[in-house]
Formats: C-alpha cells, sequence, structure tokens
C-alpha cells in the first residue's frame, strides 16, 4: 500500500495530523493506496512556502521558466507509460486512452505554455506625440488551482502551467478520487528542478483542504475546474475577498445531427464516441442527441449497432473501450439516473445496468453504455449532468425547434453540429448559446483557442491567452515627455 506524499516547500511529505484516505481501483473496488487528509495546516504551510518562493519566481526571466517546465515535460513523456498505468488505474480509464490521451496532453499542456510565455506580449498604446501607455501583465502572487477526477493529470497541468509560466506560484490540490498521478508529478517537479515552494501539491478532500485553501487570505487568484454546485460554493466562499476567479464546471451537452449530415463510418463513430469516450465521464461528452425526425429511425439503428459493439472490460485490457466508474458513489449516482430515466417514462434501447466483468474486475463499477428514448425535454434526464455512459436522443424538427431543445437547459459548455449545409453551420452556431461550438467534428483541440462555456458551466475561459492573462495582473503606465 502506498502513502501518497504533499509536495509543500520542495520536500515530499506526509500530511502533518498524519491522516490519510483510502484510494480505490475502480476496476476492482479494492484500495490500493492513500491519499493525505490535509487540513489548514498543511494548506497554511504550503502557502507560506509559495509566498517564500514568489518574488524570486515572478523575477526569473520567461525563458528560465519555461526551460523549468520544458524540463517537466520532459519527464512526463519519459514516464509517459508508467503514469498512464498510474491513471488508468486510479480512475478506471482505459489504458489505451491514458496513453493517447491523458498523459500525452498533459506533456503537451507544459509545453504549450512554456512556449506560450515566451511568445507573450503586451500592449503600448502612443495616445499623442508626446504621451505612451504600456500595460505591464503582472503574475499575480500565489493561485490556487483545483482539479476534479476525471482527467487526473489532464486537467492538473492545464492549469499548473499556464499559472506558473506567467510567474505565479501555486498551491494545487487534485482531486481525492484520483491523488495518484499528481503525487507522482511532485516528485518530477523535485527532479525538474522547480525551486522549492514554487510549486505546492496539498492532496486532501474539498471541504477540508480545498476550502482552506480558496478561503486563504494570501491566495490571490481561484482556478477550479468541477462540479457547478462545488464552483458555487466557492464562488460564495471568495467573493466576499474579491479574488480572480475561473471556473470551468458542468455541462449537458447537446450533438445536434441534420438530415444532411455525412453519416460516414468515421463520422458515426465520433458521433458515438462524443457520448462514451471515458465512460462519458468528459465534460465535453455529448449526452443529448438531437436527430432530425426524417433520419431518425435509420440513424438510431446505425448509431445503437455501434454502442453496442463498444466493449465495456478490464481498462488494463487494450481492446476495453470502456472502463469502470471513477467510483462506488459514482457509481450508484449514475445507476440511480437511469432508474429515474425509466421512471420518468425512458425507454432503455441499450445497456441499462451494470456489467459484471470476470476474474480480477469482479468488484468493479461498471456500467453499459446506455441510450434512451422518449423522455420530454424538461424531464431531469434532460436538464441534469449524469456524467457517465448514458445519452438520451431527441428528435426534432426542424432549425427552430433544435435551437431551443440545445439551449433548453441550465448548461451552455459545448456542442457539436452534424450538417453539410455551410449557410445553416454559421448560421446556427451563432444562435447556439455555449463556449464551443464543433461542426462536423467533436474534441478537435487547438489550445490557442478560449476554452469554457456560459451560463452554468463556467465563469471566464482558460487555453491560448485567456489563461496567461487571468493569471497576470494588467497595470497600466502611462508616461507623458518633453
Ligand atoms: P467536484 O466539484 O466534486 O470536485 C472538484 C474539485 O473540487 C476536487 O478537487 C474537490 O476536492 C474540490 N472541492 C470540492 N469541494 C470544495 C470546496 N468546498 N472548496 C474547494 N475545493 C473543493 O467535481 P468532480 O466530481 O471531481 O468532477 C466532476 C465535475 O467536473 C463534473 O461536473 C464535470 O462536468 C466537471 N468538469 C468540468 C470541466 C470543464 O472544463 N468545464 C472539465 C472536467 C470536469
Amino acid at each position: 500500500m502506498t502513502d501518497l506524499p504533499n509536495l509543500i516547500g520542495g520536500r515530499l511529505q506526509p500530511p502533518q495530523a498524519g491522516a490519510y484516505l483510502d484510494v480505490y481501483e475502480p476496476a476492482t473496488g479494492a484500495v490500493f493506496a492513500r491519499c493525505p487528509d490535509s487540513d489548514r495546516a498543511d494548506v497554511d504551510a504550503a502557502i507560506i512556502a509559495a509566498r517564500r518562493a514568489f518574488p524570486d519566481w515572478a523575477a526569473t526571466s520567461a525563458e528560465e521558466r519555461a526551460k523549468v517546465l520544458n524540463r517537466l515535460a520532459d519527464l512526463v513523456e519519459r514516464d509517459l507509460e508508467e503514469l498512464a498505468q498510474l491513471e488508468s488505474r486510479d480512475s478506471g480509464k482505459p489504458i489505451k486512452l491514458a496513453r493517447t490521451l491523458d498523459i500525452p496532453r498533459a506533456v503537451v499542456n507544459l509545453r504549450f505554455f512554456a512556449a506560450a510565455i515566451t511568445q507573450w506580449a503586451s500592449d503600448a498604446h502612443a495616445t499623442d506625440a508626446r504621451t505612451l501607455n504600456y500595460t505591464l501583465r503582472q503574475p499575480l502572487g500565489v493561485v490556487a488551482c483545483i482539479s476534479p477526477w476525471n482527467l487526473p493529470l489532464y486537467l492538473f497541468t492545464w492549469k499548473i502551467a499556464p499559472a506558473l509560466a506567467a510567474g505565479n506560484t501555486v498551491v494545487a490540490k487534485p482531486s481525492e478520487v484520483t491523488p495518484c498521478t499528481a503525487a507522482r508529478l511532485g516528485a518530477l517537479a523535485i527532479e525538474a528542478g522547480f525551486p522549492a515552494g514554487v510549486l505546492n501539491i496539498v492532496q486532501g478532500t474539498g471541504p477540508r483542504a480545498g476550502q482552506a485553501l480558496v478561503e486563504h487570505p494570501h491566495v490571490k487568484a481561484v482556478s477550479f475546474t468541477g462540479s457547478t454546485r462545488t464552483g458555487m460554493a466557492i464562488a460564495t466562499a471568495v467573493a466576499p475577498k474579491f479574488k480572480k476567479l475561473s471556473l470551468e464546471m458542468g455541462g449537458k451537452n447537446p450533438a445536434i445531427v441534420f438530415a444532411d449530415a455525412d453519416l460516414s463510418d468515421a463520422n458515426l463513430d465520433t458521433i458515438v464516441r462524443s457520448g462514451f469516450a471515458n465512460q462519458g465521464e468528459t465534460c465535453l461528452c455529448g449526452s443529448r442527441l438531437l436527430i432530425e425526425r426524417s433520419i431518425y429511425d435509420d440513424f438510431k439503428e446505425c448509431y445503437l449497432e455501434r454502442v453496442r459493439a463498444l466493449r465495456v472490460g478490464d481498462p488494463d485490457n487494450a481492446a476495453s473501450d470502456l472502463g469502470a466508474l471513477v467510483s462506488k458513489a459514482h457509481y450508484d449516482k449514475v445507476l440511480g439516473c437511469i432508474e429515474r430515466a425509466r421512471n420518468e417514462g425512458g425507454q432503455v434501447l441499450c445497456g441499462g445496468g451494470p456489467v459484471h466483468v470476470k476474474d480480477r474486475c469482479a468488484g468493479g463499477w461498471f456500467v453499459a453504455p446506455t441510450v434512451i428514448e422518449g423522455l420530454p425535454c424538461e424531464c431531469a434526464t434532460n436538464q441534469e449532468e449524469i456524467f457517465g455512459p448514458v445519452v438520451t436522443l431527441i428528435p426534432f424538427d426542424d432549425e427552430d425547434e433544435a435551437l431551443a431543445i440545445a439551449n433548453g437547459t441550465d448548461y451552455g459548455l459545448a456542442t457539436s453540429l452534424w450538417t453539410t449545409n455551410l449557410d445553416r453551420a454559421h448560421r446556427f452556431a451563432a444562435q447556439l448559446e455555449f463556449g464551443i461550438v464543433w461542426i462536423n467534428c467533436w474534441l478537435q483541440r487547438d489550445l490557442r483557442t478560449p476554452f469554457g462555456g456560459v451560463k452554468n458551466s463556467s465563469v471566464g475561459r482558460e487555453g491560448g491567452v485567456e489563461a496567461l492573462r487571468f493569471f497576470t495582473e494588467p497595470k497600466n503606465i502611462c508616461i507623458r515627455f518633453r
């Protein structure tokens, strides 16, 4: 049994009170590690270390900061296989996903912001012949980065990389449900040569370590990804303290298929993937599939055939398309949502319950990819985020109806639109109330683009210069000369 450490002041260390949380392997249901159940004392120690490290780190050149981030990226890449296995074991996701998406993307995140900071420029405005304004973009100080369990190292690095690149020092808290790869990253950060206190990683629960972190008076900004409910709690806690706040939260994303869509095999595969990748535990997954009525029956047949072909099994098996859900609590929640959908009058077309995987995975938390039809748009199943392998099919008659259904929830993160009509694609995209619109694709990411949503899905944007702006304070300097 491994006891994971915190990283505080450049040292891997146990929690001060010696308290730990069990870490489960979702594929087996067994405990395989312990995560520090850090409290206010650990958070205070991390913030003291980060404050001490700030002046020197803020004064380093962008090139120097980029060099250390690139060294960390190289080490993550060196240990890619080990990290992928750890991520898969900790989260239940298929090993092939951890190998091809999660860990490679962590490497890319670190390299992307290392490069971005060396290319970033600030504004200058020549007001008249003798007056010049220029804007400094200065780091904020100590910032908090809080990440969820669904894409553990991927989202952890997505936050810490821009924060560090911009010259801040960081106290980061990964999810207590999937703490392992962040703990490993702590060791790699030491090896990469980060000065002590620049990056601190405090493990523990939201209500204890997380709350102490966001409320701390010396934390200047909070970058959070997780549920809308937690985002609300954090916003409530930090608003009276006027901290900078970036929130990336839940979604109830629609995928919209028009009768003129190109439904090639590759596109159908992408539509299936957009619902079920990572067991549907991706904030960008489309959980409402809107289909133009004239093709509804034919489309449904092709779609179900593909969904039924998805293999649910041991995440360690390279052939598994879906692994286990992340925790017993989440497994129970998702099964409860399927039951609720039945009670709301939904017809389960495939899946609809647990999958019993044999041998080492007999105690694991596996759920079959589930497709449901016949539900009204206003019901809880079509309004609330389930965050599991559950997709509802919803027919529509025309563009107006599709738009009303797509926009008809409290969320507005991402949507995908399938049509070959260029006019419609542009017209429709402009009216969709979402931060991200994919047309004839899904999860096609360019890290320079603004990432985030509207309504209850986000406050602010991440990615590219948006992230660098968030993690810096602009200071305008106006000089008048003779
Ligand atoms: P969660 O809100 O339960 O937890 C997220 C993080 O917040 C964890 O590290 C947790 O310990 C911490 N936390 C909880 N309470 C806290 C508090 N009071 N103060 C400070 N920190 C606290 O979310 P989750 O269950 O880990 O993740 C799933 C959710 O994340 C889904 O809703 C999903 O849509 C969302 N998500 C959003 C995006 C996005 O980019 N919009 C990406 C991934 C996941």
